[in-house]
């Protein structure tokens, strides 16, 4: 007979889990140039990428790299003009 209560733990483990979650440095600037793009398009960035948001609010370094980033495409030189 199968247990419930314990896939019920296994269940919220995985949830607790999937929670505490963050990103490292290297995994959040893989995603930074994305979310510059969802910023500038005025995207829900904190729904739709929450780590990085998260990642960016605890990491002066990645935060730094992220306004460098907001400051290139801000002034558009990588984006053609249309
Ligand atoms: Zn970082």
């Amino acid at each position: 007979m199968a247990n419930p209560m314990r896939s019920f733990k296994r269940l919220l483990a995985m949830v607790a889990h999937t929670d505490e979650v963050e990103y490292s440095c290297e995994q959040a600037h893989r995603v930074l140039d994305e979310y510059a793009d969802c910023v500038m398009r005025g995207e829900d960035v904190t729904a739709m990428l929450p780590l990085v948001h998260k990642h960016l609010e605890m990491c002066p370094d990645c935060r730094e790299e992220y306004e460098a980033l907001m400051r290139i495409v801000r002034s558009g030189p990588l984006h053609p003009a249309r």
